[in-house]
């Protein structure tokens, strides 16, 4: 194969194939994880057996269980999932170092520099297959191709458990025959316009100009007219910096107490703080959301003149975001998050030092407490107002123990 090679590589229904893996009995049956049928959360993973009941990731709970209410409901071990992850990638960098984490169980990587270990490179894809499946007992699928539009692409037509290879020559005839809504620049509000349009397949957008797309779709245009084109020169990026780190909880019951929604606002920033740490983490953008009982969602970001990891700092500038979204009690909430991004690597330089080291040396000793004896073990006097409020339930947030409370 000529030009790059790009692998993007991608375990099925991950969470719920893993659960299946632990627990036998489960095998063949709809499993759904995420929370149990009448908690408010989403679904983070539907097995395909759930999948043709029309439940997917994203969907909300309650409305899973209407269509599926034979599915088996799980809330989920994390903890789990991120050791089958690291093994995942473990596996993959054995074959190259350039391996980009595009998320838990999402990998691309470019063999480009390494292709002289693989002069069989179809051999290579398979092997990867195997041991994925053998040394994980997880199905996978696997795109190759020249660059990451066309691997996930191809990607997406191995599942569930194949391996698909564009090789150069069949990329245009690969793309032309596939549905428009395949490219991740087309969104619901494009696709409605393409429609109108007549345009159905990658193929009939192939057929217009670079200024009528840009015209039609603005910036996203240009995007667009390069994408039907399987033009992508995005590099795969090895740097383990994710682009964001977030943090949210779905409450049980609405909450309209500012007091306590203050308190789970700095539950949930020490929360943030401790991958942060973990990672050498500063972030530049701090984002909260809220979401409202009538599902309005809403979300202030703030963009920070030097770079934050400290908890007290963080929690300061979310609080300050939040009084901006709900400034009054006339609303109640029905979740609340926050989301730390931009992030970068190392202590950045500044002429300012807000906080002592006496500070930061104690931000250091929680966080090494609460690696070691998890987070529930170490709980700040806010935290402690919230756990006599709430159940505080093993890093997986808080759920509400005295309903009473919200009316
Ligand atoms: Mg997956």
């Amino acid at each position: 194969m000529k030009g790059r090679w790009i692998l993007h590589i991608d375990i099925d229904a991950f969470f719920a194939a893993v659960e299946k893996l632990l627990h036998p009995s489960l095998q063949g049956k709809p499993v759904i994880v995420g929370g149990l049928p009448h908690e408010r959360g989403v679904v983070s993973t539907a097995s395909y057996e759930a999948r043709k009941y029309g439940v997917h990731s994203g969907l909300p709970l309650q409305k899973a269980y209407q269509l599926c209410p034979q599915g088996v409901f799980l809330r989920g071990n994390y903890q789990i999932y991120e050791a089958f992850s690291e093994k995942f990638f473990r596996l993959l960098s054995g074959y190259t170092p350039d391996t980009e984490k595009a998320s838990m169980d999402e990998a691309y990587l470019d063999l480009t520099r390494c292709r002289i270990l693989y002069p069989f490179f179809s051999r290579t894809l398979q092997e990867i297959h195997r041991r994925i499946q053998k040394e994980l007992g997880l199905s996978v699928s696997i795109g190759a191709a020249s660059n990451k539009l066309l691997a996930k692409l191809a990607t997406a037509q191995a599942k569930p458990g194949g391996v698909v290879e564009i090789e150069p020559e069949r990329e245009k005839e690969f793309l032309k025959n596939l549905d428009v809504e395949n490219l991740p620049g087309v969104g619901p509000k494009a696709q409605a316009i393409l429609r109108m349009l007549n345009v159905h397949k990658i193929g009939d957008l192939q057929g217009f100009p670079r200024a009528t797309l840009h015209s039609l779709f603005g910036l996203n245009g240009k995007e667009l007219y390069l994408q039907a084109r399987g033009i992508d020169s995005r590099p795969v990026v090895t740097s383990s910096v994710p682009r964001s780190i977030s943090r949210e909880t779905t409450f049980l019951k609405d909450i309209w107490n500012q007091r306590l929604l203050l308190a789970h606002l700095a539950y949930l920033c020490d929360r943030l703080v401790l991958p942060l740490r973990q990672k050498g983490l500063f972030a530049h953008v701090i984002e909260v959301t809220a979401r409202y009982s009538d599902f309005c969602t809403e979300t202030r970001r703030k963009t920070l003149l030097t770079p934050l990891q400290e908890r007290g700092e963080i929690f300061s500038a979310a609080h300050d975001l939040f009084l901006d979204l709900f400034p009054s009690s006339r609303n109640s909430l029905r979740l609340v998050g926050v989301k730390a991004s931009e992030l970068v690597e190392g202590k950045p330089l500044s002429l300012f030092e807000p906080y002592s080291p006496k500070q930061e040396k104690l931000g250091g000793a929680v966080e090494q407490v609460r690696e070691k004896y998890g987070f529930g073990s170490l709980l700040t006097i806010r935290e402690k107002m919230l756990e006599d409020l709430y159940t505080l339930k093993k890093d997986r947030g808080f759920v509400l123990k005295t309903a009473s409370l919200t009316k």
